[in-house]
């Protein structure tokens, strides 16, 4: 499946808890996750500007805003039980790396920007994942396939 690309135009007739164009942008994107899940538990959280609860854990989503001729990145953050992280990413080894993949954020930006400018092409699964057009450099793409990509990944 192929990388859903979100426009501001996506944003008409959304209410979001504070009006903020991220909050907007979480509610849009909260919309989409729920769709497209299948044996999801629960409902999808989106944080806003409020830290994780006790006992749960941040998951950074991005998403690619087209803005004119460009596209921008912009992180959105689900809140996830640990039955839900579970279930969203069943591999125990991705599923560890999440706190620390989600604190660097500017480093899985470049990598985004790299693949999808075509100068970083991954080896093995993960550049078969995306020449195929299985996957796209999601977060979860990226955390599954981390030891691949910090190893061949050069900034
Ligand atoms: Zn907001």
């Amino acid at each position: 499946m192929a990388e859903r690309i979100f426009t501001l135009d996506d944003l008409t007739g959304t209410r979001s808890v504070c009006g903020c164009l991220t909050c907007d942008l979480g509610a849009v994107f909260a919309h989409h996750l729920t769709a497209l899940r299948t044996d999801y538990p629960g409902t999808v959280t989106t944080l806003g500007h409020r830290g994780a609860s006790p006992g749960t854990t941040a998951v950074p989503h991005f998403l690619a805003v087209r803005l004119g001729d460009g596209l921008a990145d912009v992180v959105v953050w689900e809140e996830m039980r640990p039955q839900q992280l579970t279930a969203w990413l069943p591999a125990a080894d991705a599923r560890a790396r999440v706190p620390q993949l989600a604190a660097r954020i500017p480093s899985l930006v470049r990598v985004r920007q790299a693949l999808r400018a075509g100068t970083f092409t991954p080896s093995g699964a993960a550049g078969e994942a995306l020449s195929t057009g299985g996957r796209y450099p999601s977060f979860r793409f990226l955390v599954e396939h981390w030891p691949t990509l910090k190893k061949e990944f050069t900034p």
